[in-house]
């Protein structure tokens, strides 16, 4: 759901590669070919070839951008427009969550068959995730199908369940079979219940990775965080409970999509930076965005990426947020 922004969000231009290239290879693929016979001339072309591109591709960096947290028809936007808000955000590989059979993610998102019909049309710029009302019968089989056609996680697990309830853990056992991570929706008293308690479930899981997402998730980073709150502005105390899941598991990783996100770097900004310092290889970008226009004030997802920018210590720490860790955790080829 869409919380507002309270900062102005920056999109930036990423060049496209020049036409110069072509133009350095041919001068440079004449003046060898004098004295190469015609395969030593073909074998020096390519390797010269290879290197104007490698040095052009550092002069002009166009960094890919990962975002691991979209949906589909959310809050009625349609795929055209979702392309476009993910364009002038400058992501150039998306993350489609579905909801299950019921309830849309509470914000009318499509399901499983429109991930998947949208991933297909465009395999360049979207992937997709398998989900399923946690706690029902049909989740099982209905995981599974989708995982079989080409799901790459299970989520966005936002049911109410406890975190640790034997229904969840069915779920975790499918990403295991699969080797696929899990995106979860932590809200008090709401949906996956119980972080205090999540520990268990990444021991018993140490080969599945997990994606903590939302207020309860985000608010738990203040070690003094009242469980009710859900975008506290208050300055943070390190050491709450999502601090210590991702210091003491390697299985656990943080998605900073959402308002709650976007709370987390504006309620204590130099909090944020440390945090990011500490955990720069388990914290990926998302924008879990429903605005049309992809930049601006309104624009969330524009609101992360500009805080990420702003405030990651170092510009490998923003590296590994905007795209390295997500590569990684999702397996994808970008
Ligand atoms: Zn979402
Ligand atoms: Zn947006």
């Amino acid at each position: 759901m869409w919380e507002g922004g309270k900062l102005a969000g920056g999109v930036e231009r990423r060049p496209s590669p020049s036409k110069v290239d072509f133009r350095r290879r041919a001068k440079y693929g004449s003046r060898v070919r004098i004295q190469l016979s015609r395969r030593q001339f073909l074998v020096t072309t390519a390797t010269a070839a290879a290197a104007v591109a490698t040095s052009t591709a550092a002069e002009t960096p166009s960094e890919p951008i990962i975002d691991i947290h979209q949906h589909t028809n959310y809050s009625g936007r349609t795929d055209a427009q979702l392309i476009a808000h993910q364009k002038a955000l400058g992501v150039t590989t998306t993350v489609l969550l579905p909801a299950g059979r019921l309830y849309g993610l509470d914000a009318d998102c499509g399901k499983n068959d429109t991930v998947l019909a949208l991933a297909k049309k465009h395999p360049d710029q979207f992937v997709f995730f398998a989900n399923e009302i946690t706690n029902i019968p049909e989740a099982r089989e209905e995981i599974t199908k989708y995982l079989k056609l080409g799901a790459i996680g299970i989520g966005e697990q936002k049911f109410k369940v406890a975190c640790d309830s034997p229904e969840f853990q069915q779920v975790a056992e499918r990403a295991q079979e699969f080797g696929v991570p899990i995106l979860m929706h932590f809200m008090h008293n709401q949906y996956n219940t119980g972080i205090e308690r999540f520990d268990k479930v990444l021991e018993k899981f140490p080969k599945v990775n997990f994606v903590g997402h939302a207020q309860t998730w985000w608010g738990n980073v203040d070690k003094n965080h009242e469980q009710k709150a859900m975008y506290p502005t208050t300055k943070v105390i390190p050491g709450g409970i999502t601090d210590r899941l991702l210091r003491e598991h390697p299985n656990m990783y943080g998605d900073l999509s959402a308002g709650s996100g976007l709370n987390f770097f504006t309620r204590d900004a130099e909090h944020a930076q440390a945090f990011m310092e500490r955990h720069q290889d388990k914290l990926m970008f998302g924008s879990d965005c429903n605005d049309v226009f992809g930049r601006g004030p309104g624009c969330q997802g524009a609101n992360i990426l500009a805080n990420i920018r702003k405030l990651a210590p170092t510009r490998a720490i923003q590296r590994k947020i905007l795209f390295g860790n997500a590569k990684r955790v999702m397996k994808l080829k970008v």
